[in-house]
């Protein structure tokens, strides 16, 4: 392995946040955070270059956290992110890191959002600001948000930012805060743009970037399968279900916590399984290794850490559940099947936002990585049946029918039915709590239309949820509760499904580009920018298709969004003469409603 650090204790941080880390579950550092905490603990500015799903997260938050000063309420570390998921989710990150920090509070700022909320909340103060670029320039305008305590400033994926319009915000906010501080900015490539704002802002910047060594891996079946319509555990065994050769498999997580979860729940479902992770000593570490050889267990979950050197022949898959997070962890990975001259499987689940690791692991070990087809119910239907015939087949040969095979001519005589029904109903019986047939519909794999997979709601996150009004009494419904919700409606419009075509109040005399308004209306509609159709910019207006069936809440939010600093006033368009649009689309705009 080559700079790869064990522990987090090795980085500099406190005893209290190396504790929150170890009741998180997080083993080891990943090699982002290995190389950036230190750094940023030193105090330096940092530029880190490193894909999604590398744990950048607590690269930048764990040190932050050292240095906020609890006792002051007020920002001190401000996180700029591209959309407000990503901010929810980053939030959410130092919410979790701050368990044994009392009195911690960190706050999202996003567009869409309502400003009533969001003052509410500032007024009332917190440590760590973290915000779309929109709105923190608004809060910094109307001064709501106050930056003079600033001590760290982050900018999570800077490219993302730059390909959504936001560059100029975020050169706003730079150039609208004190001085002093420290600045971490992330991203995935530097485009030129990020090179510049980098050395604009940015005081002798440390540079990290996380190389993607490039390695040979054995003769591995290598397949992919693009998580999406079924949940993660499903699908695994659905998978290991229907794969032929299966005999032995290590399945990759990253946390200590996932092991032991995965574990119980595989167990559940009649596999033999067991977790093998840092907490177990070594004679407990060889214990299972013992048994998965001995095929007293069958599947091992497991860490990077703990799988490291494993050698069992008998492994015949190795399934990365979670992505690794460089390559390097994907070559050793996979390099536990396929030993002892017999063939491997390597099979790595890719979350939509992961897609990109996929193809630089592709690229790292020259080789292409094929989609794997989810087996379908009626594939493992076949497969249980057909070892289901197998295993009566194997019982026909046995000894000792003949007592049984008299209590079939006896139902036949006092029931008056044939033997082929009797065999049927003992055929279900024999079913013992695992069915042949899998209940259920099979899922039909649907792009998600807006970004946050874990909130299956059309139209951002304010319809997706029941909203609350007063503290801590009965949740009551807003008024507009009441309306249908699009909660019911079938989820997530296929990309190319019903579009609606609106207009906007800016165009190309505002020096608006086609990418502000995708980054725009993304923020503020939650809408993911590639479900966001045609843009025509004309002179004066705009116009966008967006998906049908937005709810009013969304549009509310539209009309009152600025682009530039104009209120776009989006409404259905009505083909105005100079648009110089054809009207395409006949649905009419808000029909559901
Ligand atoms: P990025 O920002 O680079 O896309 P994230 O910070 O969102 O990546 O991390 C991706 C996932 O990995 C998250 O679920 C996070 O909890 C997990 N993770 C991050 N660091 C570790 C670690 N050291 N050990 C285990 N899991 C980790
Ligand atoms: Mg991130």
């Amino acid at each position: 392995m080559t700079t790869s650090v064990d522990s987090f204790a090795d980085l500099g941080l406190s005893e209290s946040l190396l504790k929150t880390l170890a009741e998180v579950g997080y083993e080891t550092p990943s090699p982002i955070q290995a190389q950036c905490i230190p750094i940023l603990l030193d105090g330096h500015d940092i530029i880190g270059m490193a894909q999604t799903g590398t744990g950048k997260t607590a690269a930048f938050a764990l040190p932050l956290m050292e240095s906020i000063d609890i006792k002051l309420m007020k920002p001190q570390a401000l996180i700029l992110t591209p959309t407000r998921e990503l901010a929810i989710q980053v939030a959410e990150a130092l919410q979790s890191y701050s368990k044994n920090l009392p009195g911690f509070h960190v706050m999202p700022i996003y567009g869409g959002q309502s400003y009533t909320i969001q003052l509410k909340q500032l007024a009332r103060g917190a440590h760590v600001i973290v915000g779309t670029p929109g709105r923190v320039m608004d809060h910094l305008e109307r001064q709501t948000l106050n930056l003079d305590h600033l001590k760290t400033l982050v900018l999570d994926e800077a490219d993302e930012m730059l390909r959504m319009g936001f560059i100029d915000d975020v050169e706003w906010i730079l150039e609208h805060t004190p001085e002093q501080h420290q600045t971490a900015l992330f991203s995935a490539t530097m485009p030129e743009p990020i090179r510049r704002v980098a050395q604009k802002y940015l005081v002798e910047p440390k540079e990290v970037k996380i190389k993607t060594a490039t390695a040979t891996v054995a003769a591995i079946r290598q397949v992919y399968w693009q998580v999406s319509g079924l949940h993660k555990l499903d699908a695994l065994t659905r998978i290991l279900e229907v794969e032929d050769n299966f005999d032995a498999a290590i399945i990759f997580v990253r946390t200590k916590t996932a092991t032991v979860e995965l574990a119980d729940k595989l167990n559940a479902r009649g596999y033999s399984a067991a977790a093998l992770n840092g907490d177990l000593n070594q004679q407990m570490r060889e214990r299972v290794i013992e048994q998965l050889k001995s095929g007293a267990l069958d599947i091992v979950i497991a860490t990077d850490v703990a799988a490291r050197g494993i050698d069992v022949p008998r492994i015949s898959h190795v399934v990365n559940y979670d992505i690794p997070y460089d390559t390097e962890a994907y070559v050793h990975r996979i390099g536990r099947t396929g030993r002892a001259g017999r063939a491997g499987n390597a099979i790595l689940f890719v979350a939509p936002r992961e897609i990109r690791m996929l193809r630089t692991i592709e690229r790292a070990t020259r080789q292409p990585i094929a989609p794997l087809t989810l087996p379908s119910r009626t594939d493992v239907t076949n497969k249980r049946v057909a070892a289901f015939k197998e295993k009566v087949a194997e019982v026909m040969n046995a000894e000792g029918l003949d007592f049984f095979a008299n209590i079939v001519s006896q139902i036949a005589e006092e029931q008056d039915v044939g033997a082929e029904e009797i065999a049927a109903a003992l055929a279900m019986m024999a079913q013992e709590g695992k069915p042949l047939q899998i209940a259920g519909e099979d899922p039909v794999p649907r792009p998600a239309a807006f970004r946050d997979e874990r909130r299956p709601a059309n139209f951002g996150e304010r319809d997706s949820k029941p909203r609350f009004e007063g503290r801590g009494d009965q949740p009551r419904f807003e008024s507009r509760g009441e309306r249908p919700r699009f909660d019911d409606k079938p989820r997530r419009p296929p990309v190319g499904g019903d579009m609606v075509r609106y207009r906007i109040d800016v165009g190309r005399d505002h020096g608006v580009q086609v990418k502000d308004i995708v980054g725009a209306i993304a923020n503020e509609a939650g809408i993911e920018s590639r479900f966001i159709g045609r843009i025509g910019l004309y002179d004066e207006s705009s116009t966008v298709e967006l998906p049908a069936g937005m709810p009013a809440e969304a549009a509310n939010a539209l009309k009152r969004t600025r682009v530039r600093g104009v209120p776009i006033n989006l409404r259905p368009d009505e083909g105005r003469p100079d648009s110089g649009g054809e009207r395409k689309f006949k649905k009419k705009p808000f029909a559901d409603r």
